[in-house]
């Protein structure tokens, strides 16, 4: 690892230049010195994560395309976890020119796990069933209470926009309340959420909120990414900016977390709460000085470790 991880840093130090990088001092560090596993593994968001603070939106900055390449030379995969749907993950992908390949392409909150064979995106039918399972026993177990809800939110008149698809698998109620109304409203589906059914997109929210099926997270499509390429958690390094993110800041998923500056605050707080490298730069610029970071202190770990055996 140590020959690799300098290497890697050398190279990354050579192809984003030296003014688009932190100092290593200026990253803030939480509790990660004492982990010496090799990372193997990274899964990152898109939307204000590995896009952002670059034109066009929809494509990766040269030096994350750069730094996916460099990773993926020194044998470690690459996953994406976000809302977005495989499809249009591989045309930014392939638009943004990056050589190396995901080794999964995770969509649509963890609804949908797809790879790439021979160039082509093929989509995974065993998790695609399984998905398929869950929603059918949520809807079951979930509709009668939801069905009683909404008509409580309407003949009230508590909100002015009410959105449920009754025909989607998904289960996703959207709503914004009338004014006057948030408090009342936010105690009507209190109960769903105790239950454990369903979980607010972005708790930041109050005056509209949008809730997803507990099932619908980023969080368990890690473990079966983990599970098909065969690697731990303490081996794999996850990052994120968002509320959504949070399911997959989970220590029992990841080894490491790491967030960028323009993450949002619960995010900030939840990395800093369990270890996790904040970063000083925003979007990828922050993913890439995180996973720096990681690199070098697994180098100089190494590093103590030879040294201990001599
Ligand atoms: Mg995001």
């Amino acid at each position: 690892m140590g020959a690799a991880s300098a290497g890697l840093l050398g190279f990354l130090h050579r192809g984003t230049g030296s003014n688009s990088l932190p100092s290593p001092s200026a990253t803030r560090r939480h509790g990660i010195q004492e982990k010496m596993v090799r990372p193997r593994l990274l899964i990152f968001d898109f939307d204000g994560t590995a896009l952002g603070g670059h034109e066009p939106y929809a494509q990766f900055p040269e030096p994350f395309v750069h730094f996916l390449d460099g990773l993926a030379g020194h044998g470690m995969q690459w996953v994406t976890n976000t809302t977005w749907s495989p499809e249009m993950q591989w045309e930014v992908i392939r638009r943004s020119g990056v050589r190396s390949t995901p080794a999964f392409l995770t969509g649509q909150t963890g609804r949908v796990l797809a790879s790439v064979v021979e160039g082509k995106l093929v989509f995974d039918e065993e998790f695609a069933q399984l998905i398929a399972e869950k929603d059918r026993a949520f809807r079951e177990r979930v509709w009668p209470r939801v069905r009683n809800l909404f008509i409580t939110m309407l003949q009230h008149d508590l909100v002015n926009r009410l959105a449920f698809d009754f025909y989607a698998p998904q289960c996703v109620i959207d709503f914004t309340c009338n004014e006057g109304c948030e408090e009342e409203v936010w105690q009507l589906v209190r109960p769903l959420l105790d239950a454990g059914d369903y979980y607010v997109f972005n708790p930041a929210q109050r005056t509209s909120g949008m809730l997803l099926p507990a099932h619908m997270n980023k969080g368990d499509i890690v473990r079966v990414v983990q599970n098909r390429l065969d690697i731990l958690p303490e081996e794999t390094i996850v990052a994120g900016d968002a509320s959504n993110d949070l399911h997959m800041f989970d220590p029992s998923l990841c080894g490491w977390m790491i967030c960028p500056t323009n993450a949002e605050p619960i995010v900030k707080d939840h990395i800093s709460r369990h270890g996790g490298i904040i970063a000083t730069q925003p979007y990828s610029w922050g993913v890439i000085e995180g996973i720096e970071s990681i690199l070098r202190h697994c180098s100089k770990a190494a590093e103590s470790e030879k040294r201990v055996k001599l």
